[in-house]
């Protein structure tokens, strides 16, 4: 399909749905696209249950809570979403618009402005034969909704935070918990560590050190068993009807690092005071955009993105005065 639109924010993530709010308060429409099949970002993918402090005006937000009310915040100004596909192409033409693909979709936008965070991030896999097939149902790369977990007998693989975290949350409602490390030693923090040794002690947790996924089996998706290795070779099967893998991300900015971007590794550099980046009419913000004494929180992002606006409309608008417009004097659209 094609769409045509003021601005095209590539990335959903926080600073993404914030950008869509601030363009839509300077009159400008966007269409939002994200590889993911939801919007959110990493505080979708990665930490959906986790409790955010920093987040000012609100003591404690849940990270989906966030997302939540920050696509709620958007709606008013009707972005449109294309979600499950990441851009592929970019095109500046002549007159000064762009054309981007995303699957499919084409999408005409008079500016860019970039909120693609660390990258498309797909979680690491284990090399385990068939994992796909029991993907969503059985096995899981990161928890949404922990009632799914409820007396059933869960694996956990991975030595980090969050197979620790995981490890001792789920602990209290599942039947049972097997972790498993390839490590002896556990890379999360110590308390958590601890709190799970004494699962282990006194509770229904059972540590395998050192070992690794080997095979898993089952039936129409339900997970049965999940055979683990030791160093040596020897296997063990557990029975088993949910498998947790956290292995880390694997973040990729895909095709947008050969856009001719100025980029460091896997950030764009930008002139802090606009965000602009080297590409007239491409601005970036959130974890993307770099530049000196830059903080990757998310209260950052959300300023930039209102600088960014700004910078955009100059570039769409040159001859429109920028004028600061406050929300409680402009309101938003009415439904
Ligand atoms: C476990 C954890 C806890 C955290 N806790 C906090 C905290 O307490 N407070 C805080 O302020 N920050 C916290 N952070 C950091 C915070 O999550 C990031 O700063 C924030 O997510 C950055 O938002 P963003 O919108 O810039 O990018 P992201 O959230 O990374 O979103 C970027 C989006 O762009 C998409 N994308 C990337 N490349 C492409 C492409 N080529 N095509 C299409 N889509 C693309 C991605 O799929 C993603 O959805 C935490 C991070 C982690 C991992």
């Amino acid at each position: 399909m094609e769409y045509t639109t003021d601005i095209a924010i590539i990335g959903s993530g926080p600073v993404g749905l914030f950008t869509v709010f601030e363009a839509g308060m300077a009159g400008y429409s966007s269409v939002v696209v994200d590889s993911l099949e939801e919007v959110g970002g990493q505080l979708t993918a990665l930490y959906p249950e986790k409790p955010i402090y920093d987040i000012p005006g609100h003591p404690k937000v849940l990270a989906e809570e966030l997302i939540t009310k920050l696509k709620d915040q958007a709606a008013p100004f009707n972005p449109t979403y294309l979600l499950g596909k990441p851009v592929d192409s970019f095109l500046k033409k002549e007159d000064g618009t762009f054309t981007l693909t995303a699957g499919e979709n084409t999408i005409h936008a008079r500016s860019i402005c970039l909120a693609a965070g660390g990258g498309m991030f797909a979680p690491r896999k284990p090399p385990v034969e068939n994992i796909e097939a029991y993907e969503g149902e059985s096995v899981f790369y990161a928890v949404r909704g922990k009632e799914r977990f409820k007396d059933e007998t869960i694996v956990i693989a991975g030595g980090g935070d969050s197979a620790a975290d995981w490890a001792v949350e789920l602990a209290p409602l599942a039947k049972h918990v097997h972790v498993i490390h390839r490590r002896a030693e556990f890379r999360a923090a110590e308390e958590t560590v601890n709190q799970l040794h004494s699962l282990a002690e006194n509770g229904n947790v059972t540590i395998h050190t050192p070992c690794q996924l080997k095979a898993i089996s089952g039936q129409n998706k339900k997970l049965e068993t999940v055979t683990i290795a030791d160093l040596d070779g020897n296997e063990k099967t557990l029975e088993a009807s949910k498998l947790l893998c956290f292995f880390g991300i694997s973040p990729s900015l895909g095709p947008i690092v050969n856009w001719g971007l100025d980029m460091n590794k896997k950030t764009v550099n930008v002139e802090p005071s606009t965000m602009a980046t080297n590409i007239e009419g491409v601005a970036a913000v959130g974890d993307i955009a770099e530049y000196g004494h830059k903080l990757h929180l998310i209260l950052t992002g959300f300023a930039e993105s209102a600088l960014a606006i700004k910078t955009l409309q100059t570039y769409m608008d040159p001859d429109k005065k920028f004028k600061v417009v406050y929300s409680t004097s402009k309101g938003v659209p009415q439904a």
